[in-house]
């Protein structure tokens, strides 16, 4: 590839078609009758958004902003599966009258579609509910993402789930059609979806439920050799469906986004200066924490080093710590132990980087780094140009300014 200007983040669209082909075939083998969603919080590069168009996606969003970027790149609203704990009112009835799928999970949605089929009695509204279970009694070992466990959907352990399906039950044109299950742990092994298909099969089974979907959500891993991947978690999930359901009548719905991504995305940056304080090496770079990690959560980086010239005839140093550009001392990402000395110009390639942070990336110090497109036939693409001060400045305002008054 031409050397393009460092930092940039990278998509190579081959490895993205690989993922999303194991993913259908995953569902194909195991289900045959499936739907899948991308999750749009993930990262919501629109010309991803537009790839994942065209390979028959829906938009599975969170937000009214992330709605009007999938209506702006095309989504129409029976392709969009609008989901997450605070809703727009206008959004969920707009969708729900197109026939999309929407997954309640607060106190008010079950009062606006009281409302909604009051004022629509004719209609009939189809609706899922997402399932809030105690994973870590299903799953001892399953590592949680917070300790207390999720807070996200209805409560099955305490009742309020069943206080929902009675509610919604008493309106007369309204269907509990799905449930949704999307619930993410740090060690997302293959045991946990198989519990939470368990537990869709239980709660079907208990409250008398004719699903005619059945969501599992995102959350899972992919395109990494040394962890489990589609081709583990749908046998496991889909065996697990079947004690209550049919292909025939239920749809399977997968909602990915990390996963569907993480192979095909790397984040490139330049060795800029070299800097030996007391007895430290500092790499300085042109990348940053802020761009793989702004939550400043992880240690490990996964990356490769392209050197300028053979790194074999360069001395050995005991410690080299790659940093960042920013100005925070925090800013440092790994260290190498015993390699050869790396000097101005060495590139620090970062793998699977880039899945969540492309956009998940704070406006600190510089802007959005581009992102280049490797395409199917070996062209580069430019999906996005580095934001700089005219991006920034958009809708900003200073007093000294007659246009905005
Ligand atoms: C975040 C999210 C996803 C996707 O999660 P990944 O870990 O990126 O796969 C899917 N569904 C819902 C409801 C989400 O909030």
């Amino acid at each position: 590839m031409q050397a393009l200007n460092t930092p940039y983040f990278h998509i190579q669209e081959t490895d993205l078609d690989k993922d999303v082909s194991i993913l259908k075939q995953a569902l194909t083998d195991n289900w045959g009758n499936w739907i899948v969603g991308y999750s749009v919080k993930t990262n919501s590069l629109p010309w991803l958004l537009c790839y994942m168009k065209e390979q028959g996606f829906y938009a599975e969003i969170v937000s009214g902003t992330e709605y009007r970027l999938a209506k702006r790149l095309g989504f129409p609203d029976n392709q969009i599966i609008y989901n997450g704990p605070i809703k727009e009112k206008e959004i969920f009835t707009d969708i729900l009258l197109a026939g999309g799928l929407v997954n309640l999970d607060s106190s008010e949605e079950p009062a606006w579609l009281s409302e909604l089929s009051a004022r629509f009695p004719d209609r009939t509204f189809s609706v899922g509910l997402r399932v809030n279970c105690d994973i870590a009694s299903l799953c001892p070992d399953e590592v949680l993402v917070e300790e207390e466990g999720g807070r996200f959907g209805y409560c099955y352990e305490n009742g309020a789930l069943a206080e929902v399906i009675r509610s919604l039950s008493a309106l007369p044109n309204v269907k509990i059609s799905g449930l949704h299950l999307h619930s993410s742990t740090q060690s997302r092994t293959v045991n946990v979806y198989g519990a939470l298909a368990r537990t869709a099969v239980k709660i079907a089974q208990e409250y008398g439920l004719k699903l005619s979907y059945v969501d599992m959500g995102g959350g899972y891993f992919g395109g990494r050799d040394d962890k489990p991947d589609y081709r583990d978690y749908f046998p496991a999930i889909c065996r697990e469906l079947r004690a209550a359901f049919d292909p025939k009548e239920t749809v399977l719905i997968a909602e990915p986004g990390v996963s569907l991504i993480s192979r095909a995305t790397t984040f490139a940056t330049t060795v800029l200066d070299v800097k030996h304080i007391r007895n430290h090496v500092f790499l300085v770079t042109d990348g940053s924490r802020t761009n793989l990690n702004p939550l400043v959560t992880r240690h490990v980086y996964p990356h490769h080093i392209e050197y300028t010239d053979a790194p074999e005839g360069r001395p050995t140093v005991p410690s080299q710590w790659v940093t960042g550009f920013t100005c925070m001392e925090y800013d440092r990402l790994f260290e190498i132990k015993d390699g050869p000395a790396l000097q101005k110009g060495d590139r620090i390639i970062y793998d699977t980087a880039g899945g969540y942070t492309m956009c998940l990336n704070p406006l600190f110090i510089h802007y959005f780094p581009p992102v280049w497109v490797t395409k199917r036939d070996g062209s580069l693409f430019k999906a996005r140009d580095q934001w700089d001060v005219e991006e920034f400045m958009q809708k900003n305002y200073t007093e000294g300014d007659t246009l905005h008054e």
